[in-house]
Order: structure tokens, then sequence, then C-alpha cells
């Protein structure tokens, strides 16, 4: 069975400088994304995108902006070589002001989800997947999911893990400074 790589999308797979992304020129990359992505393919894993989206609940943006967005992010990445296996997205928040998506619901991360559809459409071994995100919010989905963690230090990574690490109930197996790095790691692991 094959083996599965989970990532956050903002603060881990693009940069996530001024919060909410709400259109696709505002999308960008890491320099270093579609490397770690073509690494996963081609260690044979599937590769899915796990992301909170709450600013289509709080009325930021609407779901055709996101999938724009996520159609510039397939675009850049097959440009490099690089392919995602699906994306899940969350777009609920309890304090939103849109319907539907004005609700608590689990498949707003740490909720399970997103890992549950997941598990649902595709097979892969739990127990050698990953999870890679930069906040506590993705650690704790990966580890209530039985998947390794490991957080990266860029988007809210650093300052998260620094400032507030000792209060976090759930600790990374990993912390690494980039998505790269995470990919390497997950390369030499497989290749024991
Ligand atoms: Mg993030």
């Amino acid at each position: 069975m094959k083996s599965a790589v989970f990532i956050d999308r903002d603060g881990t797979l693009n940069e996530d400088k001024q919060g909410y992304i709400s259109k696709p020129e505002d999308f960008h990359l890491f320099p270093f994304s579609a490397s770690a992505i073509k690494l996963l393919n081609s260690l044979e894993m599937d590769v899915y995108v796990v992301t909170n989206q709450s600013g289509i609940a709080r009325g930021y943006y609407t779901l055709q902006d996101m999938e724009a967005i996520h159609a510039r992010m397939h675009a850049d990445l097959a440009a490099q070589g690089a392919y995602l296996t699906d994306v899940f997205f969350s777009p609920y928040h309890h304090r939103g002001v849109a319907a539907p998506w004005n609700v608590v619901h689990e498949d707003r991360k740490p909720g399970l989800g997103m890992f549950k559809k997941a598990l649902q459409q595709y097979h892969f071994r739990i127990s050698s997947s990953y999870m890679i995100g930069d906040k506590e919010s993705d650690i704790i989905f990966g580890r209530k999911a039985g998947l390794t963690t490991i957080l990266v230090r860029t988007g809210y990574g650093e300052q998260c893990w620094m400032q507030k690490r000792a209060s976090w109930q759930y600790k990374p197996h990993f912390v690494v400074d980039d998505l790269l790095c995470a990919a390497q790691l997950i390369e030499k692991r497989e290749r024991k």
C-alpha cells in the first residue's frame, strides 16, 4: 500500500504574508515547493493539500475565488513538473457570516474531516504517512490521525514554535526549516 503526505497550504506551500489570500495574483509558491513535491512524487507517495479556508465563511472571498487560486497552484506546480494527488479544503468557521459555512465543522483542522475524506477516497497506509504544516492545528490534526508530523519554520511555524510550544499538548515528531527539508527527511526515512 502507498504512503501519503498531507500538506498544509498557506505558510507551508506558499507565502502567507498578508493573511487571507483572496485572488490568484496574491498566491506565491515558495521557491522550493515544486522541488519538494517532485521529490515526494518520485517516491510514489500520494500528496494531498489540506487547507482551512475560513475566509469563505467570513465573507472575505468566495468558493470560486478559492478555486481560481487552486487552479493557479496546480498550474504553477505542473509548470515545474510537480503534481498534487488532491486538494481538500474547509470553508467553515463558526464566527463566519456566510451561510452555510458559518458553523462548527469537523472539516476545519484540527478536526479530522479532511483526513477522513482522503481515507475514503484513496488507499494509503496511515502508519507510514505524514502531515506537514506551520501551525499547532496542523500538528494536532496529524497526531490525532496517526500520522508522523513535521512542523516547518516557514509561515507561522518559527513564531508559534518558539513562543508557544510549552503549551502545545501535541508536539511535532520533527521540526525542520521548510517543505523541501521535510520532503528530504521523508525521502531518507522511506529509503531506509
Ligand atoms: Mg498554514
